[in-house]
């Protein structure tokens, strides 16, 4: 690894109280840990450091990834989950506390909005809330439709247009958000999942800890490099998922990372 490099990436950490780790491509590849991942977590926990799980994916609730992390052995002590879906949900209740919701979204993920305090409700609902719905269905997409050419406040968890998964990526929000741009001829008012700042605030909040002290590590310089920009947290890419060297050089500068990792395990020595 390049000097200058390391001595980012060793100033990086040295600064960091609480890693923003996104995660497929971050720590694991579909059902399996990067590398000595474990091992990596369990270093970063002993430094006194804290790790949360920041994933765009609105289809699952915290508690689901909480069981995939445990699954593969990579949950530990003092770890949390924290998603698109409940910055948004979050988001609503300090916004909009008395509005009432339809949420596009899975039947966990409604619950989950439920037990966050957010009202929800399928006719003449205030605000049109589009999550990454793996149950969606056209019914669903006539009444959220519908909402929106009404004019009502229209909000989408997060923006990426595909899911990453094995073989063929599937549509994602962002994808549901063009086919509606196309029958409505409009976009959402608000966004709130990586890269943009809502979920970033929501986080900093519940961390009380300044931004400086909070690092995001992913492998998308579009989403979660820029997240950590648009916010000012520290930055750090990892080369273990969808981006390579080559790409990583040639990345805009809103997108730029402070450091580069082939992986997080190279910061194992920085602790
Ligand atoms: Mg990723």
């Amino acid at each position: 690894m390049h000097t200058e490099n390391e001595q980012k990436l060793r100033a990086l950490v040295a600064r960091t109280k609480i890693f923003l780790l996104d995660m497929d491509g971050t720590i694991y590849l579909g059902e399996t840990p990067i590398g000595d991942m474990k091992n990596t977590l369990a270093a970063i926990r002993a430094s006194g450091r804290k790790i949360v799980y920041c994933t765009n994916n609105s289809s699952k609730t915290a508690n689901e990834y909480v069981r995939k992390l445990e699954r593969i052995g990579l949950f530990g002590d003092g770890d949390t989950v924290y998603t698109s879906g409940m910055a948004t949900a979050e988001y609503l209740r300090e916004k909009y506390p008395d509005a009432s919701v339809y949420l596009v979204g899975t039947d966990a993920v409604r619950a989950e909005f439920s037990a966050g305090g957010v009202r929800l409700c399928d006719e003449d609902a205030d605000i049109a809330v589009l999550a990454y719905d793996t149950q969606l269905t056209y019914a669903k997409l006539v009444r959220i439709n519908r909402m929106i050419v009404e004019g009502k406040l229209y909000i989408a968890t997060h923006p990426d247009d595909v899911c990453p998964a094995e073989g063929v990526y599937p549509p994602d929000v962002g994808s549901f958000i063009r086919l509606l741009a196309c029958s409505s001829g409009k976009m959402p008012d608000v966004i709130c999942g990586k890269p943009y700042t809502i979920m970033g605030e929501r986080l900093a909040a519940r961390l009380h800890v300044s931004p400086d002290a909070i690092t995001m590590v992913g492998d998308r310089p579009h989403t979660d490099i820029r997240f950590g920009n648009n916010n000012g947290f520290g930055t750090l890419l990892v080369l273990s998922g969808e981006t390579d060297a080559a790409k990583a050089a040639a990345v805009p500068a809103s997108d730029r990372p402070e450091a580069i990792a082939r992986s997080l395990n190279d910061i194992v020595c920085f602790l």
